[in-house]
């Protein structure tokens, strides 16, 4: 078993987690970061980010997150690969445990930037068929289903980024929307509606999904104005959810205070938890704009709010 020390932990590796590696790194707080079992995060199956300052053609979501994180590095920022498993809030400094009780880490202060997981729908077929025709990412999966059909569900940004990628690869694209509108921005609902491989069921519900070994369709309900649903089988070899994100908690609930979608709670302005030293930055704190920009904006401040805490509370 290996013991670390340092003056800030950071736990989690998406925008905030690395922005705050950045700046804790030059302000000489000499940071560890925890990486977690998706190192980079959620942008790293993300295809083409168009919307990030300062890249004028886009970039490939795992090429930010290695830019990222080689900024990051050059500054010193130590980074362990691992999960963390456990934290004791009681006292300072905090005792951190990665991966059971390989590593035990002792931070000053903590910022959590674990992000949040890919939603289910909660059908008991998703369990059975996940990797079997079920996935949460196009962008890994997709290539799986070439010149097959495939569904999205979800409305939102992600889902109708996953159906265009998904239309480039497959040879149909269902995407399931429960409302009567898409929510994703203007510019992709344009896109999307305009490509002839995606259809788009609106009003629509997965009620199960079938298929002897894999899956091989799904049968869905469309509210009619009769009110009557209009019960249909859509053959599809692939079912990809897009359907939002929970926050990645589990491991603080009962320490850190959390509202009651489980997202981390943070006072006022700042990025200050509950407890005193914890921060929190990025998706995870964040259930209304979750941006990769904003994401590092909050890993900034959360960085600026240790290091203050630092050199209020330590004898650095
Ligand atoms: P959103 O929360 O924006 O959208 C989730 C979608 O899933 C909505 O259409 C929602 O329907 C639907 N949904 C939720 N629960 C269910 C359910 N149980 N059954 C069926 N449908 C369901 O999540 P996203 O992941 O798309 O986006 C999150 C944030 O990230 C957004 O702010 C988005 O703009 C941003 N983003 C930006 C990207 C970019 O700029 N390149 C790319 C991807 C995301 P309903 O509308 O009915 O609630």
């Amino acid at each position: 078993m290996s013991e670390f020390k340092t003056k800030c932990l950071i736990i989690g590796s998406g925008p905030a987690g690395y922005t705050a590696g950045i700046y804790t790194s030059r302000a000489g707080l000499e940071p560890i970061m925890v990486e977690g079992s998706q190192p980079g995060g959620q942008l790293i199956t993300t295809t083409e980010i168009e919307n990030f300052p300062g890249y004028i053609e886009g970039v490939a979501g795992p090429r930010l997150m290695e830019d990222l994180r080689a900024q990051a590095t050059r500054y010193g920022l130590n980074i362990i690969s691992g999960e963390v498993t456990d934290i004791d809030v009681s006292k300072r400094p905090f005792a951190v445990t990665v991966n059971g009780s390989d590593t035990t880490i002792v931070a000053d202060t903590v910022i959590i930037c674990t992000g949040a997981k890919a939603r289910y729908l909660g059908l008991p077929e998703e369990e059975k068929y996940l990797g079997m025709g079920v996935s949460a990412c196009a962008t890994c999966d997709g290539f799986f289903f070439r010149n097959r059909p495939v569904a999205v569900v979800g409305g939102g940004d992600t889902a109708c980024e996953e159906a265009l990628y998904l239309a480039n690869l497959c040879s149909k694209v269902y995407m399931i929307v429960r409302k009567d509108y898409l929510r994703a921005s203007k510019v992709m609902q344009k896109r999307v509606m305009e490509n002839e491989k995606i259809s788009v069921l609106f009003n629509t519900n997965t009620k199960s999904l079938y298929g002897k070994d894999v899956l091989e369709g799904a049968k869905v309900a469309t509210k009619t104005p009769s009110g009557i649903d209009d019960i249909q089988d859509i053959a599809i070899d692939g079912f990809f959810l897009a359907i939002g994100h929970a926050p990645a908690t589990e491991v603080f609930a009962g320490k850190i205070e959390l509202d009651e979608a489980g997202y981390i709670k943070v006072q006022g302005n700042s990025t200050a938890t509950n407890v005193e030293g914890i921060f929190a930055a990025g998706d995870v704190a964040d259930p209304v704009y979750q941006q990769a920009i904003s994401a590092a904006g909050m890993g900034c401040r959360a960085a600026l709010d240790a290091e203050h805490f630092v050199m209020l509370h330590t004898d650095a």
